[in-house]
């Protein structure tokens, strides 16, 4: 158990590369954070500077109110599971999870003790004895996360720890993570490029990008007041609609006109911009598909019906409107089979003064919540990477294989007695595909 603070921490890769800057965060003792934002935004290099992995260029890590900049990983009381888990084949689940505390030659009465209750929280108690080939990829997770447990880590760290393995395994142990959170009292720093894992366990999401840090705030903030253009389309699925569209100003009351559509904005919308004093302007209006409604109404957006998308609950519609692509979500009601309409077929779209968002068309910031300009990295992207779709084709578990080794190797990883040189080849090889520098 331990706070954090990361106080305007910068990383510069080679004197060129800038992978992290002005990162200034406090996490709290027992909080769940979740780094989250696409590829290349600097979300593992912050985690693994918290971890020691990392020298700091700039800036000061404080873990339980005691500076680790120069502390080494195996003295900052952390444990991390990364993307690539790795298990000794050779051993039996138990001993797996044994290991980093013999190399620490803890008892055996405590070891035992500690491994029985890490395999109960995680429900692999009945695997114990079994050896990494007769499991399963989710079971494997769990080991590799078990292995992390038995040290009692101060911090817990997690790099993409659900990225390899299948959709439906990774639902399944993204809520198997909640139900450890429960159990498993500590601090949680959480990195993923979905977003749909960060909103389901962070109970603060830190938005990256281009090593910037976006936006910070619990979930339903980040959903219903994203910081810029940026977080509004990186965070929620299908993606928020972006239109062009006009800010009217009429003494104390705003309009947005987009389309044909002309709608007040509610009063808490209001009071935030006239507390910023925001005149008319052009605007990109956000409104998210769920927030788009069919009307018949003449104050509406005009549209022509593209594609229907049935997703069982609802039905997507994409629409062209304004000239260009957007997406209504229309639910569906218990006894309704089919939502579609017909391609070509002209609609009218309309939305609550309280669903809308307005951005600056330069900045791309949220005209609500004015902010400093040196947290944007450049003026938004539109189109953010889709937070939809897998960086990548989930690669197979790491089991790690023995690689031919045809020259002696440097001294090698500790690793048990007793081994025979294959043996001793996959346990080196393992070792370093664990890059595990918090086993001494
Ligand atoms: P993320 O975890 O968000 O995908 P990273 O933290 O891995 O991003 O990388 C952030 C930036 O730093 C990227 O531009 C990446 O190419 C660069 N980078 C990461 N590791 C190194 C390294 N060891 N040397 C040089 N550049 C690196």
């Amino acid at each position: 158990m331990a706070d954090l603070s990361l106080r305007k921490v910068k990383k510069v890769y080679d004197n060129t590369v800038v992978a992290v800057q002005a990162f200034d965060l406090e996490i709290a003792d027992k909080e769940f954070i979740v780094l989250v934002g696409p590829s290349g935004c600097g979300k593992s290099t912050t985690l693994r500077m918290v971890a020691g992995l990392e020298e700091i260029t700039e800036g000061e890590i404080y873990i339980g109110g005691r500076k680790v900049n120069t502390v080494p990983p195996k003295d900052r009381d952390i444990a991390m599971v990364f993307q690539n888990y790795a298990l000794y084949p050779h051993m039996t689940v138990y001993d797996n999870i044994a290991y980093g505390l013999k190399l620490r030659k803890f008892p055996k009465r405590v070891i035992d003790q500690k491994v029985r209750e890490a395999a109960e929280i995680l429900d692999i108690s009945e695997l114990l004895k079994r050896k990494p080939k007769a499991l399963s990829g989710g079971q494997r997770q769990r080991v590799a996360i078990g292995r992390a447990i038995v040290r009692e880590p101060q911090v817990f760290l997690m790099d993409e720890p659900l990225s390899n393995l299948d959709a439906k395994l990774r639902n399944q142990m993204r809520s198997e993570i909640i139900k450890l959170r429960q159990k498993v009292n500590t601090t949680f720093i959480y990195v993923t490029h979905d977003q749909t894992e960060a909103m389901t366990l962070g109970d603060r999401i830190v938005i990256m990008r281009e090593g910037f840090v976006q936006q910070v705030g619990t979930p339903q903030e980040v959903f219903h007041h994203p910081a810029n253009l940026f977080v509004a389309g990186f965070i929620g699925t299908p993606q928020m609609n972006i239109f062009d569209a006009q800010l009217v100003r009429e003494g104390e009351t705003y309009f947005v006109e987009a389309g044909n559509a002309r709608v007040k904005l509610s009063p808490e919308k209001t009071a935030r911009l006239l507390s910023a004093d925001v005149d008319s302007q052009p605007v990109k209006l956000g409104l998210r598909p769920e927030h788009l409604t069919l009307t018949e109404e003449e104050n509406a957006i005009s549209a022509t019906v593209d594609v229907s998308e049935m997703m069982g609950s609802a039905v997507h519609i994409h629409v062209n409107a304004c000239g260009q692509d957007v997406v209504v979500v229309v639910p569906l009601g218990e006894e309704e089979e089919d939502g579609s309409l017909p391609m070509g077929k002209p609609v009218r779209l309309t939305f609550r003064g309280s669903a809308a968002h307005v951005f600056d068309v330069e900045t791309g910031h949220n005209l609500e919540y004015p902010q400093p300009k040196e947290q944007i990295a450049e003026p938004p992207a539109e189109e953010p990477e889709s937070p939809e779709t897998p960086a990548q084709e989930p690669e197979p578990p790491a089991e790690p294989q023995p690689e031919p080794v045809p020259e002696p190797q440097p001294p090698a990883p500790p690793y048990p007695a007793g081994l025979d040189s294959t043996e001793k080849i996959i346990a080196e090889t393992v070792a370093e595909a664990m890059n595990d520098p918090f086993t001494e």
